[in-house]
């Protein structure tokens, strides 16, 4: 069976950039939820002073991860925000001090079993760095047998190159974060999938990687979404993670490349996950295209004009990629730890204004392109009777959100958004 998907246009501007540190901004603001799962709980109050690495929010719930500060400097403001996803969390606001004190807990953890390890995960807040902020202590302990841990590094969406650069700047970490967890969870073996587009991570990590036969790295195609999940399990194993199953069901743990990397460099340090690089491109509203470490909480203003973002041009700010990038609705809402870039593209004209969705003429591109085959115009149709039945039957729940459809669509539907929308009443009616 061959897989779906659809060649882009990779605009990788900034594989050659260096990443650099953002200088200190003047706040962070850090939301209380960063993560799948249970908000945290602020453990500080205002006026409060705290230290970098601290941890500032905590919550005994299962599906959540703890929260650190990125920076030292005094708490001025505790609020609610409005997440992305509509959700209400906490958000802590500190002004930094510019000393960037080192909180004196912070100190590598002691290793001796799978337990302490997974623990160690989880008080070092990793959730995954590639986008789906799933917490990484959960991942890596699951109930099921795992003979796989496969590396997502990919990269496969259109200009986001912060993890090719923790590959090409540091690849020793990358090797080391997997060694360890393949020591401390009895892994046997590894996988590293990386787009054929990036020779010099292949080599260096094939490099890397010779002395272990456990690891090996395995050039994938060059075709979008090569990093989902499901995809990247498929192309590299050859197992199907079926609809409602979890890779660990097919034996498979999935990490992502800068996941890895910071594994490595939390077991030496115990510096939790406070900071990460981004990449910061788009149209040529961005002066600067760069790739740049910047602590948690950033406020996106701040990382714009870093890039020297010509911010009366900018109108289409996103997170993340133009693939499944989310609408940055504020540039004072802050860098999270899934982010892993900034776009910034110009204002509609009247050249690249977005056509009028015109009636669906049936010529099956989207069913092609779908990486599973899905049948977006059935689904559309079903979703329109509010048919529970058909839309479980036409498996919109297996549905990523790639935004394959939409791309190819001819007559410019919102082919992706619908099926959410339909996926969204079926997890409703499901609930009732
Ligand atoms: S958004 Fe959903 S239906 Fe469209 S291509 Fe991706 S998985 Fe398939
Ligand atoms: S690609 Fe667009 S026009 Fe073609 S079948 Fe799918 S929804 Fe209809």
């Amino acid at each position: 069976m061959k897989l779906g998907g659809i060649k882009l246009h990779h605009c990788k501007n900034t594989e050659d950039s260096q990443s650099t540190v953002l200088p200190l901004p003047a706040k962070v603001r850090i939301p209380m939820s960063m993560h799948i799962g249970a908000p945290c709980k602020p453990l500080v109050k205002k006026s409060d002073i705290v230290t970098v690495g601290q941890k500032i929010g905590d919550t005994d719930a299962f599906m959540s991860a703890p929260i650190h500060s990125s920076v030292s400097g005094k708490v001025t403001n505790i609020s609610d925000y409005r997440m992305s996803s509509g959700n209400i969390c906490k958000i802590i606001e500190i002004e930094t001090d510019g000393k960037q004190t080192i909180c004196p807990d912070i100190q590598s953890p002691d290793l001796n079993n799978k337990e302490s390890f997974i623990k160690a995960i989880r008080e070092s807040g990793l959730t995954g760095m590639g986008g789906a902020s799933f917490p990484a202590h959960i991942k890596l302990n699951p109930k099921q047998n795992i003979d796989t841990l496969c590396i997502n590094a990919a990269e496969c969406e259109p200009y986001i190159t912060s993890d090719y650069r923790q590959m090409v700047e540091a690849p020793e970490e990358v090797i080391d974060g997997i060694l360890n967890i393949l020591k401390f969870l009895s892994i046997p073996k590894c996988i590293i999938g990386i787009e054929s587009n990036k020779p010099k991570a292949i080599e260096l990590l094939t490099q890397k990687a010779e002395p272990y036969s456990q690891i090996k790295v395995l050039t994938l195609p060059c075709t979008y979404p090569q990093g989902a999940e499901k995809v990247l399990i498929y192309n590299a194993l050859g197992r199907i993670v079926m609809e409602g199953q979890l890779p660990a069901d097919q034996g498979v743990i999935v990490m992502n490349v800068s996941s890895a990397a910071f594994v490595s460099r939390y077991l030496k340090t115990g510096m939790p996950m406070i900071s990460r690089i981004i990449t910061v491109d788009g149209d040529d509203v961005i002066g600067k295209k760069c790739n740049i470490t910047v602590p948690i909480g950033t406020p996106v203003i701040d990382v714009l004009n870093f890039a020297e973002c010509d911010l009366d041009r900018a109108e289409r700010l996103l997170y993340g990629g133009p693939m499944m990038g989310v609408s940055i609705r504020d540039v004072n809402d802050p860098v999270i730890k899934s982010n892993n870039a900034i776009l910034a593209f110009k204002k509609f004209n009247k050249k690249n204004a977005s056509p009028k969705p015109t009636a669906c003429i049936h010529c099956g591109s989207c069913i092609k392109a779908c990486p599973f085959h899905l049948i977006p115009p059935d689904i559309a149709h079903a979703y329109k009777q509010k048919d529970l039945q058909a839309l479980n039957d036409l498996k919109v729940n297996l549905c990523m959100n790639c935004g394959c459809c939409t791309y190819v669509c001819p007559a410019k539907r919102p082919v992706a958004e619908t099926n959410q929308f339909a996926k969204a009443f079926v997890t409703s009616m499901n609930k009732k």
